[in-house]
């Protein structure tokens, strides 16, 4: 018989290339304009990334995601992923392999595609209106259509947004319907994370209005769809776990983010079974 005990999915990031970005986003440390105290590195090892990936996979993540620094994907980004991807599958069963690489062409996900790569993230980051203003470099239509390029090729799309960065409440619904718009399967929601070496210093959201954005959000999304928290969530919701859940996200990513410390992962575990929850074993648990 069918449990109904809700089940929470579980993610892990790779950040795969670190820090070496020439855009101008305002919330990003991985900006070399910033020149923010993080580790800056080149590709790491494949060998070394497979390990990490089977790491995560033994403590419970289904989702994995390999994640690389910069405006977009280009060849030789193209082709190392579409290498670590092969690797991944080759070694390691069960893991739905995201890729979150930037701006994307249709024939670069096709690569990623036929190399093993299951879905592609690629976030909205903020509303429309408010965009223009924290990022000069490229624009948010060019996001949207990474998007969309994402769909048009049959990789499953992962895409969300970072709230708290100064945007207005219309701006926070105008993010949530453009998200709701492109229908994703998956939907990261970040809270952000302020740090004064970048131009945005504090983050303008409680976590009322936090829980709230999960609530529209889901109700947007309908029942079926991950809805996760990711960046921020510790600063957010530590104390209101169940409040998060309950409000409608079921997955979070566990370990460490793109430049920030995440939660020990057996204590994310741990937090989940004490709340009443499973942890997801497998992606169609969610169907
Ligand atoms: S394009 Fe991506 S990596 Fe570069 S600054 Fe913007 S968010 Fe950061």
């Amino acid at each position: 018989m069918l449990s109904m005990k809700k089940e929470i999915f579980l993610c892990a990031i790779n950040n795969v290339l670190s820090g070496s970005c020439d855009q101008d986003c305002q919330f990003c440390t991985q900006s070399v304009r910033y020149r923010a105290n993080i580790e800056r590195y080149n590709y790491k090892s494949i060998d070394k990334i497979v390990q990490e990936a089977l790491i995560a996979k033994s403590y419970g993540a289904l989702g994995y995601c390999l994640v690389t620094a910069g405006v977009g994907l280009d060849d030789k980004k193209t082709e190392f992923i579409a290498k670590v991807a092969r690797a991944i599958k080759s070694e390691i069963e069960g893991l739905n392999l995201i890729a979150c690489n930037g701006l994307a062409s249709v024939e670069q996900l096709r690569v990623l595609k036929e190399s093993g790569v299951d879905s592609y993230n690629h976030n909205l980051e903020s509303a429309k209106a408010y965009d223009e203003k924290i990022c000069t470099t490229h624009s948010w239509q060019e996001r949207y259509q990474a998007c969309l390029n994402v769909k048009e090729v049959g990789l499953k799309l992962c895409s969300g947004g970072i709230f708290g960065m100064g945007e207005s409440e219309e701006d926070r619904v105008s993010l949530i319907e453009a998200i709701a718009s492109l229908e994703p399967e998956a939907v990261p929601l970040n809270f952000y994370h302020p740090n004064l070496a970048l131009p945005i210093k504090e983050r303008n959201i409680s976590m009322v209005e936090g829980l709230k954005v999960i609530h529209t959000m889901r109700e947007k999304l309908g029942v079926e769809k991950l809805l996760m928290i990711a960046g921020g969530r510790e600063l957010m919701f530590k104390e209101y776990t169940k409040e998060m859940f309950e409000a409608g996200a079921n997955a979070i990513v566990i370990g460490n983010y793109l430049t920030t410390e995440g939660e020990i992962p057996s204590t994310d575990r741990e937090m989940i079974h004490a709340l009443g929850y499973g942890v997801a074993s497998s992606c169609e648990a969610k169907d």
